[in-house]
Parts: C-alpha cells; structure tokens; sequence
C-alpha cells in the first residue's frame, strides 16, 4: 500500500510552498489508495516558533485535508535517532569528527554544493586527531555516485563525494541532523512515497544512502517545482503564509487557493469546482491526480492564489 507523509517544519505559518507539497503529497498518495502521514520536524529547537505546529494543523484542517493516524513529532523521537546512530558507529559507517567550520574551511578544496555547503575533506575519517574530541558525527559517502529515479524530474545522480564529504548526522550543537531523522521517521512510519519540493532534491542522494546503510529499501521520491514571486526570484518564507493567523478566512478562500495550486502543479481541474469547498476538491484531486503532468520547471503561481 502507497505511504505519503507530510513533514512540515514548526518555524513558521504554512506557506504557499509547503500548500504544494501537501497538495501532493496528499493527491499522490490518495490517488494509489494509500494512506497520508502527518509529521511536524520540530528537531531543530532553535528555530522552531512556539505554537506554529497547532497554527499548520489548524491551517491543513481548515484547507479541508483529512491526515491518518498519530501525528509524530520529531522532539519525541530522540531515542530512535540514538539508536539509527548507534547502529552505524557500530557497523562502522559513522565516525566522530573534531573539525571545527573554520578548520574545515582551510582544508577544503572541492567545490560547494548547491545549498553553499563546503564539500568536507574527510579529515577525521581514520580517527580522531590526537588531542582532538568529537564535535559532531559523519557517515562516510561512497565513491560511487548514488543514483535514483524521481517520479517529475526522472534520473538523478549525484558524486555525494564531490559533492558534500562525509556529512553530518549529528550536530556540534548535539541535535540529530535533518538527514538522519527523516530517514529514521520514513521509515518507522513506512513511508515508501516521499512527495515534497525541489528545494530538498540534493537532500534525496544523502536520505537514500542512510535508508541504505541502515537496512532499509528507500522510498520512491518525486520533487516538486518551487513556487517562484515574479521574474523567478525566491520566495522567502514569510511571502505568501498561508495562515488562519494572518486573518484569512480560509473556508471561503482555501478552495480558491486549492485549484491554483493543482494548476500550478499541472492538473486541470474542472469548472464545476469553482467555488467548492477545500473538502472537494481534495476529494477531487484524490482521484483524478495525474503525476505524469506535473512540470518540473519552478514558476510563480496563479494570480489567484495569493489571496
Ligand atoms: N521539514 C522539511 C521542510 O519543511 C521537509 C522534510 C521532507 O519533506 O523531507 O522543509
């Protein structure tokens, strides 16, 4: 049976971009009979904003989506991620790392990644430096270049050698990386339809070599195109909240914003639902979701949607 989930982060309302993964995610997994999944990623504390898990809930709720079972959250599962950790210092594919930023910063010299991140040299591969202690902890990347299909954007392959080092699954700050935890969530949760944005793309390579490391078959992936503000810029999270909090009167707008995003991600629904409830359209979507249209192309969205 299909498994979607949606893993929203707690650090701010819902906006537009987070709607398109929910809107696919949840039409993805209902349109293959399956069950959608609630997850709210509250891991990184520092930057969660205390009551903006209900305010997403309250939001989702409100847009007409149904989600099934227990809600995790990831400040629960702490242990889990121990012992995923535990697991791979054990069979020897994590280490402890004593580099600091500025130590690694003089020693790179392979190029950054997309997300500004320094490719790390492997210094701690073979051990700890003496005189030095564990800061944070890496998993050692393969040679080989990891490659995958993704249901929008086809193949993908990525030198996770050259293109990040052995990274990081958790943090000098003690937290367990974002990497790490998904993985562990997806699959605890059975997630085997990982549905989100293109933003996460180069996150896919590093997720599937931990599922695969820990014993697990990784999910089936599809990214979706990023919602753009006018001439292609990025949109920043704060553009476009979708929130019960910013005074929307979602029952009366939601259905609106619900069509212009599965325009935006290639669908053509009907007339006739103009006007519908959030419920409906969903209902809508949940049978009629064509992933074969969805574009890979980022764009700004319908006019429509902004409310
Ligand atoms: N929590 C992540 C975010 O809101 C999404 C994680 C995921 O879908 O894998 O960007």
């Amino acid at each position: 049976m299909a498994v979607g989930r949606f893993a929203p982060s707690p650090t701010g309302p819902l906006h537009i971009g987070s709607l398109v993964a929910a809107v696919g995610s949840y039409a993805m997994a209902r349109r293959a009979g399956g069950l959608w999944l609630l997850r709210m990623e509250d891991l990184d504390s520092p930057r969660v904003v205390p009551g903006m898990a209900d305010d997403i809930l309250r939001t989702l709720e409100a847009l007409g989506f149904a989600w099934d079972g227990e809600i995790i959250r990831q400040s629960d599962r702490i242990e889990a991620y121990q012992s995923a950790l535990e697991q791979l210092l054990a069979s020897g594919d994590v280490y402890p790392c004593g580099c600091s930023r500025a130590e690694i910063a003089r020693a790179a010299t392979a190029p950054h990644d997309g997300d500004g991140e320094m490719a790390y040299p492997n210094l701690c591969r073979d051990g700890l430096p003496p005189g030095k202690e564990a800061r944070s902890y890496r998993v050692k990347v393969p040679a080989e270049p990891i490659t995958f299909h993704d249901l929008v954007l086809g193949e993908k392959r990525y030198d996770l050698a050259r293109v990040c080092g052995d990274f990081v699954v958790k943090r000098a700050d003690g937290l367990f990386a974002y990497q790490l935890a998904v993985v562990v969530d997806d699959a605890a949760q059975g997630v085997n339809q990982v549905v989100r944005g293109a933003d996460l793309l180069s996150s896919t390579p590093r997720q599937i070599l931990l599922h695969r490391l820990l014993g697990h078959d990784a999910p089936a992936y599809a990214h979706l195109p990023l919602v753009t503000g006018p001439g292609g810029a990025k949109l920043s999270k704060r553009d476009h909240a979708v929130s019960l909090s910013a005074g929307r009167d979602l029952a009366a707008d939601g259905g609106a914003m619900l069509l212009a995003v599965l325009r935006f991600l290639g669908q053509q629904p009907p007339q006739t639902l103009a006007g519908a409830s959030g419920r409906e359209i969903l209902a809508w979507a949940a049978e009629c979701f064509d992933s074969g249209r969805v574009p890979s192309r980022s764009a700004p969205l319908p006019e429509s949607a902004h409310g």
